[in-house]
C-alpha cells in the first residue's frame, strides 16, 4: 500500500515514510491511495472478532513494513482494552472509546503509533522525535503511550491556562522521554509552531521530527478498527448513523476511511462545539477557518481542523457528495450542559462534556433532520464517546450535583509534580529550544 498527499505534489510513499515524516513535503496530508475491501468473511464474523483481531486484520491492508508476527505482538500490547456497546434504548448507543490508560480515545491512536515507530525503527542510531500540539487529550496519550520507549522524544506543545487541572498534570507529570512545552498562546498557536516546525527544512536536516497528531496518517488507521467492532458488536441489522464529536476532524476521517473499505453506515454526523467551521461548511459551501473559541469540551476547540483537507479529498472535492453522507450541527455550553444533565437524570449515565456535544446532535437530528441519509426510523445512532466524564468533574459536577469518582488510573498523575517549559507563541523560539534540547 502506498501513501499520497492531499496535495498530490508529492510521489507515492510507503506507509513508513508517510508515518514518520508526519506531514508530506508539499504540506498535504497523507491518504492511502487505494481502498483494498475487506472480504465478506470479515464481516460474516465480525461479532465473534475482538478488538486485536480487527485491528490486525485491518492494519495488515495498510501497514506492510512489519512482518505478520510484529504487527499481530505489537497490536495486541496496544489494543490492551475494551470499546463496550452501550445502549440508551431507541436504537441510540454510545461507543465508550475512554477505557484506556489515560480514558481519552487518543490511546487508540498513540499506543498504536509508539509501538509501529519503534517496531519500524529498531537499531536507529539517532533518537526520532515526536512533536505534537495538544488541546489536552492527545497530550495525556501521547505521553503515555510513548513513555520510555526507547529511541523516541517526544515533545508536546500545550496552550498555557487553557487545558483542564488533570489534563495538564497528565501532560506534565510523565517525565522520561516526554517533555512538556508551555506555550503563550492558543491551541492553533500550537498548532502553527508545529506545522512550520514539520515544513522547517534545515531544522529537519539536523533533527528526525515526526508528529504524533491527527495530521499522521498512523494515528487514523487505529482508529478505524473501533468502527467496525461497534458494527460487530450491533444487534440490529440496519447499517447506523455514527455521530463523531469533532475538533481536528481526526475521528470523523477515521469512520470514512473505514466506510472505504466496505463498513457500512448510513452517515455521519459532525457534532461541533462553537468552534462550527465544518458545520458551517456542511450548510453553506465554503470553508473559513478561524481562531478557536473556548469551550466547556475543549479537546474540540479547533477553529482550523486540519483533517478537514482529508476530508476533502475522499470525497473528490465533491461538496455535494461530502454533503450527502455528512450531516453538521454546533452547540453551545449551555445546550452541553443541559445535555450532560439530561442524560443523567433520563438514563442514569454519566458523558463528559465531548460526548454530551455528540448526543445533543442525535437528538437535534432525530427531532428535525430524520431521513436526511435517507435511512429509517429504526436505524441505529452510534455515539462515539470520546473521554471518560471523570476527566472532567470540574464540569460535570456542578451540572449533576454530585460528585464523581476518579478511576485509579487517573489519580496516579495527580499528587505528582508539574515540570514544564515555558515557552512564547514565536516559532524561532521553539525551533531553537528544539535545536538546543535535541541535537
Ligand atoms: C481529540 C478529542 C476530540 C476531537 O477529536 P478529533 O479527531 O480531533 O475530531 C473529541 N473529544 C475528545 C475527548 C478528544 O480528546
Amino acid at each position: 500500500m502506498k501513501y499520497i498527499s492531499t496535495n498530490d505534489k508529492t510521489p507515492p510513499v510507503s506507509f513508513s515514510e508517510a508515518a514518520l515524516q508526519g506531514l508530506a513535503p508539499d504540506g498535504g496530508l497523507y491518504l492511502p491511495q487505494s481502498w483494498p475491501q475487506l472480504p465478506n468473511s470479515f464481516w460474516d464474523q465480525l461479532g465473534q472478532k475482538s478488538l486485536q483481531d480487527i485491528g490486525f486484520e485491518v492494519s495488515r491492508l495498510f501497514v506492510d513494513s512489519l512482518e505478520d508476527e510484529l504487527l499481530e505482538e505489537n497490536i495486541s500490547e496496544a489494543l490492551n482494552f475494551d470499546a463496550p456497546l452501550v445502549s440508551l434504548g431507541n436504537h441510540v448507543y454510545v461507543l465508550e472509546l475512554f477505557h484506556g490508560p489515560t480514558l481519552a480515545f487518543k490511546d487508540f491512536g498513540a499506543r498504536f503509533m509508539s509501538r509501529i515507530f519503534s517496531a519500524m525503527r529498531g537499531g536507529s542510531d539517532q533518537d526520532l522525535v515526536i512533536l505534537a500540539a495538544t488541546s489536552g487529550d492527545t497530550g495525556s496519550a501521547v505521553a503515555q503511550g510513548f513513555l520510555g520507549v526507547e529511541g523516541i522524544q517526544v515533545c508536546l506543545l500545550y496552550p498555557k491556562g487553557k487545558v483542564s487541572y488533570i489534563q495538564e498534570q497528565q501532560l506534565t507529570t510523565a517525565g522520561q522521554n516526554v517533555t512538556a512545552l508551555e506555550v503563550e498562546g492558543t491551541f492553533d498557536d500550537c498548532q502553527r509552531m508545529v506545522k512550520a516546525a514539520f515544513s522547517d527544512r534545515s531544522l529537519n536536516e539536523k533533527l528526525q521530527l515526526s508528529s504524533a497528531n491527527s495530521i499522521n496518517i498512523a494515528r487514523l488507521i487505529p482508529q478505524m478498527f473501533y468502527y467496525y467492532y461497534a458494527i460487530g458488536q450491533l444487534r440490529e441489522g440496519n447499517p447506523p448513523i455514527f455521530c463523531v464529536p469533532s475538533g481536528n476532524f481526526g475521528n470523523l476521517t477515521a469512520g470514512l476511511m473505514a466506510q472505504k473499505t466496505g463498513m457500512p453506515a448510513a452517515g455521519f454526523i459532525a457534532a461541533t462545539n462553537a468552534n462550527d467551521v465544518v458545520p458551517e461548511f456542511l450548510e453553506h459551501g465554503e470553508f473559513h477557518p478561524r481562531s478557536s473559541k473556548r469551550t466547556i469540551s475543549n479537546a474540540m476547540d479547533v477553529g482550523n481542523p486540519s483533517n478537514f483537507a482529508r476530508i476533502v479529498h475522499l470525497f473528490d472535492g465533491d461538496y455535494q457528495k461530502i454533503k450527502q453522507k455528512i450531516w453538521g450541527a454546533s452547540f453551545s455550553d449551555s445546550q452541553t450542559r443541559q445535555a450532560i444533565k439530561e442524560v443523567y437524570r433520563e438514563h442514569d449515565y454519566l458523558m463528559d462534556p465531548h460526548t454530551a456535544v455528540g448526543y445533543r446532535a442525535v437528538q437535534q437530528y432525530t427531532a428535525s433532520e430524520q431521513g436526511y441519509f435517507s435511512e429509517s426510523e429504526s436505524t441505529p445512532k452510534i455515539i462515539l464517546s470520546t473521554a471518560h466524564p471523570a476527566k472532567f468533574g470540574d464540569v460535570i459536577e456542578p451540572v449533576i450535583s454530585a460528585k464523581i469518582d476518579i478511576p485509579a488510573r487517573l489519580k496516579t498523575c495527580l499528587n505528582k509534580e508539574k515540570q514544564s517549559v515555558e515557552m512564547s507563541d514565536d516559532y524561532d523560539d521553539l525551533k531553537k529550544w528544539l535545536m538546543d534540547s535535541y541535537r
